[in-house]
């Protein structure tokens, strides 16, 4: 790989080196999730269910959503990415004549870069000022066209609710169907993120027909379609970002999210950003993984990361992602990897082989490693012992 993301994520990973935190191998055993749920497996399985289900149904989901809204007198925005919603953000708040908003940061709207992209329009932002607020509810729900809002603390509720303009964004994956389904969902975060039941301040807020005029709800897409399209992949967009996957990654516990550079990171990121961003810019991340399965085993939304990074890998040497040079390279490894009479060759020569072929990637920044004397059958024979 030879692309300059690809450069600048290795130079990154070298820097963390040595600043490596260690991974939560007990993660899994704490019993916080068994004091919250009664069968802490049977709730994550349903869960898992209820999110799937919502996703492969999302554009009915949306269809309701919007209809809703509309009755309750709010007005709904699509937007495909970023820069339209910049452009419609800044439209609405030139026409009201809006030069400082309340905009309260969280991963999507760091991801829509929306605090630089204000500022460079010469929109200030101010915390505490309730003339505008800009704010993400947690999820949408289509029955009722209500907003589920998750406060910080009560003065924060108080200036999000009091606002005169609330402008909300959300991504459309973060749509479910019934409000019966937020305390599952809500409390599998909270135990998973912060091993807690959930402790903050939410509320279900639906917009009234008399606060038409100073609700604007936008809905973004902004990559996520991609993902979408794709049956398997669609299951990266169930995760509610509860971080525990990142706590037992051996490779992030070692790099961090540095190398990233971008606001997802850690082993969801190494599926779901070569589709949010492109691919040729983080095509490299699918090979940021060892397989362990850890990631997998403690997903509360049951997204089987590891097998995802291995379709990635596969779509991306099909589709000839991957240059030439690497190519070539695999195959070989496949070559020998699938053959007995090859496997069977004395040591020297795999390692003369292997020198040969991967010492200017391999050998530049490690050993080699060494191949035993024996092979699989002479150990399984005993040979070996002799
Ligand atoms: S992939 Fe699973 S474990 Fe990782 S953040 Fe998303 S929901 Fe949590």
């Amino acid at each position: 790989m030879n692309t300059d993301e690809y450069k600048l994520f290795i130079s990154e990973c070298k820097k963390s080196i040595g600043k490596s935190k260690p991974i939560d191998v007990t993660f899994d055993d704490k019993n916080i999730n068994n004091l919250i749920f009664k069968n802490y497996y049977v709730a994550r399985q349903k869960a898992a269910n209820i999110r799937q289900k919502y996703i492969n149904i999302i554009d009915e989901l949306l269809v309701s959503f919007e209809k809703k809204s509309i009755e309750n007198g709010v007005d709904i925005s699509w937007c495909v990415d970023y820069d339209i919603l910049i452009e419609e953000v800044v439209e609405l708040l030139n026409d009201r004549k809006i030069k400082e908003v309340n905009l309260f940061e969280t991963k999507f709207t760091n991801e829509l870069g929306l605090h630089k992209n204000l500022k460079d329009e010469e929109i200030s932002i101010i915390s505490q000022n309730n003339k505008c607020v800009i704010f993400e509810p947690k999820y949408a729900i289509s029955q009722s066209g209500s907003l589920f809002l998750v406060f910080n603390s009560a003065f924060e509720m108080e200036l999000v609710l009091n606002a005169e303009l609330k402008i909300f964004v959300i991504p459309f994956s973060n749509i479910i169907k019934n409000i019966e389904d937020i305390q599952l969902l809500t409390n599998l975060y909270s135990s998973n993120n912060e091993k807690k039941d959930f402790p903050y301040l939410s509320t279900i807020y639906t917009p009234k027909k008399s606060d038409d005029k100073n609700i604007k709800i936008f809905i973004v897409d902004n990559g996520r379609t991609n993902l979408l399209e794709s049956k398997s992949h669609r299951m990266a967009l169930t995760c509610i970002d509860c971080d525990a996957c990142k706590k037992v990654c051996p490779i992030y516990g070692v790099i961090g999210d540095n190398p990233y550079n971008n606001v997802f990171t850690g082993p969801i990121a190494n599926v779901t950003l070569p589709y949010l961003e492109t691919i040729d810019s983080y095509k490299h991340l699918s090979f940021n993984c060892v397989l362990c399965g850890n990631c997998k085993k403690v997903c509360p939304m049951n997204i089987p990361i590891t097998d995802l990074i291995i379709s990635n890998r596969n779509i991306f040497f099909e589709r000839k992602y991957i240059d030439f040079n690497d190519r070539y390279k695999i195959k070989i490894l496949k070559n020998n990897l699938i053959s007995r009479k090859k496997l069977n060759r004395k040591h020297w020569i795999k390692e003369l082989l292997f020198r040969f072929y991967f010492s200017k990637k391999v050998a530049s920044s490690r050993e080699l490693p060494k191949f035993s004397k024996y092979t699989f059958e002479q150990i399984k024979s005993g040979k070996w012992k002799k």
